[in-house]
């Protein structure tokens, strides 16, 4: 956990002992929801509150510790690659995702045909599909319930 500590105080974030664990589990982790890190978390330190997760992975992001992605029809993702503005490859079936670099060079995306004065930090660019297992007819090994963007299950209260 030294390099954590590092970081979070590199990044002027107070060390608490759920910050270390909740960066753990994201680098461990990529692209995982926050139900998923909240169990992730519990089995690193034991108790903690699912708000307790949702806050300090809001904190997290909003230092450019790590990185929220939100693709369409999903649960918000998180991963600790920053900063390179990588693209995602998502599943539709089972809800996998993989990064992707640029496919020009470092990060053309970010340069807009016309910008319109913005100033342009991020472009979020995301490629669906289906994984090799969803076309085998297998599956993915974890599925990911609240990432179906195509055919929303009836019933389901995804929030
Ligand atoms: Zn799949
Ligand atoms: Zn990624
Ligand atoms: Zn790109």
């Amino acid at each position: 956990m030294a390099e954590f500590n590092n970081l979070l105080r590199k990044h002027g974030v107070q060390v608490t002992a759920q910050r270390l664990a909740i960066m753990a589990a994201v680098t461990q982790r990529p692209h995982a929801t926050a139900d998923q890190l909240t169990d992730d978390v519990r089995a690193i330190i034991g108790s903690i509150s699912r708000q307790a997760v949702y806050d300090t992975l809001g904190v997290l992001t909003d230092k450019h510790l790590i990185r929220r992605i939100q693709p369409a029809g999903s649960a918000a993702r998180y991963e600790d690659r920053v900063g390179d503005n990588h693209h995602h490859l998502i599943c539709r079936d089972c809800g996998a995702t993989v990064d992707i670099d640029c496919a020009v060079d470092a990060e053309p995306c970010l340069t807009a045909s016309d910008g319109h004065g913005y100033v342009i930090d991020e472009a979020e660019v995301v490629y669906w599909g289906r994984c090799p297992s969803c076309c085998d007819g297998t599956g993915a090994a974890e599925p990911i319930p609240s990432s179906h963007p195509t055919i929303p299950l009836p019933g389901a209260n995804h929030v």
